[in-house]
């Protein structure tokens, strides 16, 4: 199997747009005769609904945010007012775990389920794997829907899941029931390889043919460490709880955005244009509907808070259609020193250079301290041994990737308004041990 929606995946781009149009005119009808929240909404902006004839007419738009959501809900509202059907059709409730207070509810419909294994199910198949394989979903099965929806593909594609729901599952599970893919987290996959080497099992001699990374953004230096260390290789996948699914196929030129089922726009960040293909902005997301569908939770110009870059909107030597985008990252994680923004992922690309991997873990993290007239961005790594790691040579390496395309940083670096300071830990020795949850790789302590 190629492809698993073929007609879709590989229709023309004239007929794509054309009928991504008829999309959005029947996704926001149905948007002002569903949803209360967005029935008040263009009320309020005085948008008549059937003036949105195309995707570009969403710009006419306001853009919506997380805030929105939580806003519109209880206990600050009576009603959950993004849901747009009734209780009984209802048939799973989503909470984003947000940083902030009260999660984002997510009503699904069965309908839903089915799109959201859709975009799922295209993905696997486009990063060749096929009914026989055997995959352990280390995401977790909970609130979010990831972990549930990818198994459901699974089935769609007489794949076999191994649902152990975290990457700390025994070894045994390699040895038993010879999974030939994993999907988790790069840094968990690491962490295993090196839990299995411990325990005599040889990443690269096991039955895993294939790994999926998802859950955050990376740097692909970090993507190229987890395929030498497994000697397989290691597809990216994008999702969210509001919908979007985006997977990277084989031939690994970006991630496939399944533009029937979910419409992307990249806006600057005032949020107020389009930026030009090639360049960074926000990811919008607006749901797309095809006539006579309904859905749970609907969303026109949501603002995921998100960035990401269209690569190509040609046809991808896989044969797919559909745009292709860059791995996103998350706005959260990017911080802003003497003019110049840089994301964790950026750190991460400095300590994965691939020499410094002869002397140290995957793992990392960095503090950043100061004022407006003096900041130090401290970075700790761990060394694989203290006694033997070549400190300087991973400084160096950190700083040539860091400062490089960033001139400003690398001036204020110079002159001194910004310091990088280098702690090399033994293993287990970051701070972020000794706290709960998923590690905060880049703390801004200013
Ligand atoms: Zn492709």
């Amino acid at each position: 199997m190629s492809y698993f929606s073929e007609a879709i995946e590989t229709m023309d781009r004239g007929e794509l747009d054309a009928l991504v149009d008829e999309r959005v005119r029947y996704t926001v009808r149905f948007a002002a005769e569903n949803s209360p929240f967005y029935r008040k909404w263009f009320h309020t902006n005085n948008i008549e609904p059937s003036t949105i004839r195309e995707h570009e007419d969403l710009r006419d738009l306001p853009i919506i945010s997380g805030k929105h959501i939580r806003e519109r809900q209880p206990p600050e509202t009576q009603e959950f007012e993004f849901k747009c059907t009734d209780w009984r059709k209802v048939f799973t409730v989503h909470e984003t775990s947000g940083t902030s207070g009260n999660p984002k509810s997510f009503f699904l419909t069965w309908e839903d389920w089915n799109r959201y294994v859709e975009k799922y199910a295209r993905a696997f198949v486009s990063q060749n794997f096929t009914s026989g394989d055997r995959v352990v979903v280390c995401a977790s099965y909970g609130m979010n829907v990831g972990a549930n929806t990818m198994t459901l593909a699974a089935q769609k594609i007489g794949m076999t899941i191994i649902p152990t729901g975290r990457c700390t599952f025994p070894v045994t599970t390699i040895t038993k029931y010879h999974p030939t893919g994993i999907v988790g987290s790069v840094f968990k996959l690491l962490r295993l390889a090196r839990k299995m080497e411990s325990e005599g099992l040889d990443p690269q001699r096991s039955s895993i043919q294939r790994l999926i990374a998802g859950g955050e953004s990376f740097a692909d230096e970090s993507r190229q460490f987890l395929e030498e260390v497994w000697q397989v290789p290691v597809y990216n996948i994008y999702g969210s709880t509001e919908g979007t699914m985006c997977g990277e196929c084989h031939e690994k030129v970006g991630l496939h955005v399944p533009e029937d089922l979910v419409h992307l726009d990249v806006y600057d960040p005032a949020l107020h244009h389009f930026v030009e293909d090639g360049d960074c902005g926000r990811i919008v997301l607006t749901t797309l509907l095809a006539p006579g569908e309904q859905t749970g939770t609907l969303l026109l110009n949501y603002d995921t808070e998100d960035t990401t870059a269209v690569i190509s909107r040609d046809q991808c030597p896989c044969g797919r259609s559909h745009v292709r985008i860059m791995l996103p990252q998350r706005e959260s994680e990017t911080l802003w020193v003497a003019g110049s923004s840089f994301n964790r992922v950026d750190m991460e690309k400095g300590v994965f250079q691939r020499e410094n991997m002869d002397y140290l873990t995957e793992e990392y993290e960095a503090f950043l301290y100061g004022d407006v007239d003096e900041t130090t961005l401290q970075v700790s790594v761990e060394c694989l041994d203290t006694s033997n790691c070549e400190k300087e040579l991973v400084r160096q390496n950190f700083l040539k990737s860091f400062l490089h395309y960033r001139p400003l940083l690398s001036e204020a670096h110079q002159d001194g308004t910004f310091n990088i300071l280098f702690n090399f830990t033994e293993p287990g020795a970051l701070e972020f041990y000794h706290i709960k949850g998923r590690p905060k790789r880049l703390v801004d302590r200013r």
